[in-house]
């Protein structure tokens, strides 16, 4: 088959590989018809996360037709329609039982790996590193989905790849970080990134009743899609993010923070930005906190961070006494997909909302590498990418 593979930094190939089998009695088999390139996968390419190899395939946002089904796996049959969550999970465990799936105890195979670098284990996720379990991706002409019986989103025929496609990473990323700022109807809610993700959030807030939300970007595009989705925004090249979110405010900062952006924040106004990509370049620190660090300057005394932006390991200079005194919240972590995505189904269903706006480029699996440069270079008015195998 054909599937996109990591060969080192910016270096992803269309390959020919061997097709995959089952290995266990609860895995299925999948035929991807739809698969996207996610704002994670830029953070493999741009060779910020560890414990990748050579080879490895790439893609954790698919959907597709069941074509093989395991012995013990009862809940799936060949012709199904599914879309596949990024998180791996078993379904059994203490953390599933409680519906924290992307800190399942069981589906990630490195498990010892993982809680050496953690404290824990975490999850296992598509095509995301060794550490995460290693195991083949979607954006691939098939995949083998691990405790698939579990692991799974059953859509109906009746909607398209495009509208359902999302359900599997992006659109509950965004709603789960929405949900975690428990929004009020007076709550002024701001967005620092306006990719995909940032775009799924904004929507979410909206829908869950937020008074204004408010999004922090400064690529002309994604902006102007942030303001068809009803936001005010701020273009952090041209103004002053914190003047901007007080102002907005009366004066008081947003009551509800969410970054959208995560470790590989670009800041052109700040000192400190240029202070984090020097210690970055020479490994002193693993990531670039500025949003973070904006964010608990910026945010109103008793509220909430919510941070689905990805970050991979040590944070440096945190204003951590700020959000101390302030008595702010942090609510973070890879999203549990199957917490929401029975709602969310029932939602595009109801047509309350339709992910698909997010879609700027639709190519074939064979045009893949060339759309991991354009989508991370923000060219060609790129937001989101789907990839047809
Ligand atoms: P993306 O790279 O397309 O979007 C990030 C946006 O942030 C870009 O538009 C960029 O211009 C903007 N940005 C950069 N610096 C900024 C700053 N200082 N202030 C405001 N905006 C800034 O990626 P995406 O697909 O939208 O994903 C966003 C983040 O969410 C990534 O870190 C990704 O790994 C993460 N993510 C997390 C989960 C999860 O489960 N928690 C799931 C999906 C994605
Ligand atoms: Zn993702
Ligand atoms: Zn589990």
């Amino acid at each position: 088959m054909r599937a996109l593979r990591w060969h080192g930094k910016h270096d992803v190939r269309c390959d020919t590989v061997p097709d995959p089998i089952i290995e266990d009695g609860r895995d299925a088999i999948v035929k991807v018809s739809s698969c996207a390139i996610c704002g994670s996968d830029l953070h493999l390419y741009d060779g910020f996360m560890p414990t990748m190899k050579h080879g490895d395939i790439l893609g954790h946002e698919f959907m597709g037709e069941v074509v093989e089904v395991g012995r013990d796996n009862a809940a799936l049959k060949v012709g199904d329609r599914v879309v596949v969550p990024f998180t791996i999970f078993c379904g059994e465990c203490d953390q599933c039982r409680r519906g924290n799936f992307s800190v399942c105890e069981r589906s990630n195979r490195n498990r010892d790996e993982a809680a050496k670098a953690f404290g824990h284990t975490t999850a296992g996720l598509f095509g995301y590193s060794h550490l995460t379990g290693g195991y083949p991706g979607g954006q691939a002409e098939y995949v083998r989905v691990p405790f698939a019986d579990r692991t799974h989103i059953k859509v109906p025929s009746s909607l398209t790849d495009e509208q359902v496609l999302f359900l599997g990473d992006i659109f509950p990323t965004g709603w789960q970080a929405a949900v975690q700022c428990e929004i009020e109807p007076e709550d002024t809610v701001a967005i620092w990134g306006a990719g995909p993700v940032g775009q799924m959030a904004l929507r979410s807030a909206l829908l869950l009743g937020a008074q204004q939300v408010i999004v922090i970007d400064h690529v002309p595009e994604r902006l102007a899609m942030a303001r068809e989705g009803g936001a005010i925004t701020i273009d952090f090249d041209n103004e002053s993010v914190l003047d901007r979110l007080k102002d907005l405010t009366k004066g008081k900062g947003p009551q509800k923070c969410i970054d959208a952006v995560g470790l590989e924040a670009h800041a052109t106004r700040s000192l400190d930005s240029a202070y984090d990509r020097v210690k970055q370049a020479v490994m002193l620190e693993t990531d670039r906190p500025h949003v973070l660090r904006e964010m608990m300057y910026v945010c109103r005394p008793a509220g909430v961070l919510s941070i689905p932006g990805v970050y991979g390991g040590l944070l440096d200079k945190l204003p951590f006494g700020a959000a101390m005194n302030k008595g702010l919240t942090f609510r973070m972590g890879q999203t549990h997909v199957n917490r929401w995505t029975d709602d969310l189904l029932a939602r595009i269903e109801q047509g309350q909302i339709d992910p698909s706006f997010v879609i700027t480029h639709t190519v074939a699996l064979e045009e893949g590498p060339a759309m991991y440069k354009t989508f991370r270079d923000k060219q060609d008015g790129c937001i989101k990418v789907v990839m047809k195998p």
